[in-house]
């Protein structure tokens, strides 16, 4: 049996990983010249700086390949007992993420507070209810629109009221366990002192368990080498004609058992097409929001975790993470541009959208700022909206699969946990 892999993100990598492990002969084709996809660190004036995820918890999974790939001397442990900020009213309140927070924050009213109690009495989800509509049934509309949607959808920089519950927060909740109240989940936990695990990161950046990955494994790794097609093998559309595809790369091609696709759904979608153009037509159906980060240096020194901002404000940012405070990186912040803020932000230059991203840092913080980098992913994260009922209607042939974040959860560990799963489904087959 011989394996096919298109890109090496860090679900391409794990899955090299994991099907090398089980001693089944892999190859794969990464577009750029290194791999990691969206988990990138790069140097910006000596220092680190992530143009991707900012910090992981350290499950079990990454535990184990930190260990594995002998990282443990450059591992560096985050404090995340730190605050997490919500901009409402024109000030920072504490998001609360502990019963002392929930007390004591200034961001719900009294009434507000206690409403949530009343959430194990409210009825289960409804069909087609979104994100938004779920919270406010559940929790009240102050904890709704103030907390828990800013919390949930800032991750994907997607609005709660385009989420539709069935397809993102509900399955996030059932993935974790959580039955039929929210609020008696989080309750057992505490009771228990079921604490979560610690954040991470490496002195050079998260890139460095990426590198490993790839070092570990850059013998089978194609590194600038594209896929431009997958098709059946000896150029047959039809996959049950002789079993096996080949991947045809900008140079050549690998023919191949099984392949399995990491790259984004529109790339994917390109890929297919001359295989499935059904497949490739469900693809098209994810939508993407663009992803624009700056960088800033400041001076700003109070304790935290970061700011998220609420949509439909006066502030052109969605967010902040506070590199400086909890990783302890020099001066460093990350400010996340909300794409909503205005319509000329895709034909503004770096300069400018950094400006705008400094000023608003400002008038969070209150502290000045310089901008020292911006980037700009595209096409970005899938938005979790209603488009991701398309996930339904995937039906690729035996032998193909994917593994990325628009069938799947995107956070790392997530990613990682199903390239193990894929890698383990093509060994029981082999
Ligand atoms: C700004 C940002 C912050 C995030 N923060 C966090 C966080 O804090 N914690 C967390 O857990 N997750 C976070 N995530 C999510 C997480 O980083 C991603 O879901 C995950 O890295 C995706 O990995 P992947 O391998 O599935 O896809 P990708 O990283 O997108 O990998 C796909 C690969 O395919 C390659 N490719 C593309 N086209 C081709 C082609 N034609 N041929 C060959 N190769 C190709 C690409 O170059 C890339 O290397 C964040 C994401 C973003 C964008």
């Amino acid at each position: 049996m011989r394996v096919g892999v298109v890109g090496t993100g860090i679900s391409g990598l794990t899955l090299v990983d994991a099907l090398a492990d089980r001693g089944i002969d892999v190859v794969a084709v990464e577009s750029r010249a290194e791999a990691g996809g969206i988990v990138r660190s790069q140097r910006i004036d000596g220092r680190v700086v992530e143009l991707g995820p900012q910090r992981l918890r350290l499950t079990p999974s990454i535990e184990s390949l930190v260990d594995e790939l002998g990282l443990n001397e450059q591992l560096r442990i985050g404090d995340d007992d730190q605050p997490l900020y919500i901009y409402h009213n024109d000030a920072l309140r504490v998001a609360p993420l502990s019963a002392r927070e929930a007390v004591t924050t200034s961001l719900l009213s009294p009434l507000g507070k206690l409403r949530i109690l009343a959430e194990p009495l409210t009825a289960p989800a409804k069909p087609d209810e979104t994100v938004d509509e779920l919270l406010v049934r559940r929790f009240g509309r102050q904890a709704a629109r103030r907390y828990m949607g800013p919390l949930y959808s800032g991750l994907y920089g997607t609005d709660p009221r385009e989420m539709l519950y069935e397809y993102s927060l509900g399955r996030a909740l059932d993935n974790a366990g959580v039955g039929r109240s929210l609020l008696w989940w989080v309750a057992k936990r505490v009771v228990k002192g079921r604490a979560a695990p610690p954040i991470c990161t490496f002195d050079d950046g998260l890139g460095t368990l990426t590198g490993a990955l790839y070092e570990a494994h850059s013998d089978v790794i194609d590194l600038d080498t594209a896929a431009v097609e997958i098709r059946g093998h000896n150029g047959s559309v039809d996959v049950d004609a002789d079993g096996g595809f080949e991947i045809v790369t900008e140079t050549g091609s690998e023919i191949v058992d099984e392949v399995v696709v990491t790259t984004p759904a529109p790339t994917s979608a390109r890929l297919v097409e001359p295989l499935d153009t059904d497949l490739a037509a469900t693809l098209e159906r994810f939508r993407y929001n663009q992803i624009t980060m700056v960088f800033l240096d400041s001076d700003f020194d109070r304790e935290g975790i970061g700011a998220l901002v609420p949509p439909d404000g006066d502030l052109p940012i969605s967010g902040t993470t506070w590199n400086a405070s909890f990783l302890d990186r020099d001066r460093l912040f990350t400010c996340y541009v909300d794409p909503n803020s205005d319509p000329e932000l895709p034909n503004r230059t770096d300069e400018d959208v950094g400006e705008l991203a400094a000023d608003a840092f400002e008038e969070l913080t209150g502290a000045a700022a310089t901008p020292i980098g911006v980037h700009t992913w595209t096409p970005g994260m899938p938005a979790y909206d209603g488009s991701w009922t398309a996930m339904d209607d995937i039906k690729p042939p035996e032998g193909l699969r994917f593994c990325a974040n628009f069938v799947g959860r995107p956070g790392i560990p997530g990613r990682i946990r199903s390239a193990k799963r894929i890698a383990r489904e093509i060994g029981e087959r082999e």
